[in-house]
């Protein structure tokens, strides 16, 4: 009888579909709120550091005089935090995850100057 059984459950996972997928060249549709990674437009930032200073894990760097920010993907556990505490409501939670890689890396946001 449980040779039985086995034999189903062999001859079922042989022809079924994989339960994984070969991600990341294959994506699932995300969640309702699925909590992928921080944007920035950065266009509507005034450099006020306040993410900066919210964030408990030190993944944003704000450079007021060289209006840059920056952040560490591999440091952010998408707290929303840094979201919350934005006065312009720049920040946003993308739910598309990061991209996975093997090297750390910082990615940076750069806003140019305005020529109004
Ligand atoms: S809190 Fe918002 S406006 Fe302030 S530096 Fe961060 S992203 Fe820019
Ligand atoms: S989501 Fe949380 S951990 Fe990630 S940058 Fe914002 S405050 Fe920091």
């Amino acid at each position: 009888m449980a040779h039985l059984t086995i034999s189903k459950i062999i001859t079922r996972s042989a022809v079924s579909k994989y339960a994984t997928r070969l991600y990341p060249f294959v994506k699932r549709e995300p969640y309702k709120n699925t909590r992928g990674h921080i944007a920035n437009e950065i266009n509507l930032c005034i450099f006020c550091s306040l993410c900066q200073k919210k964030c408990p894990t030190h993944a944003i760097t704000v450079k007021k005089p060289d209006k840059i920010w920056e952040i560490d993907r591999m440091k952010c556990i998408q707290c929303g935090a840094c979201v919350d505490a934005c006065p312009k409501k720049c920040l946003s939670m993308d739910q598309q995850y990061s991209a996975p890689s093997p090297v750390k890396s910082i990615e940076s946001f750069h806003q140019e100057a305005s020529t109004l």
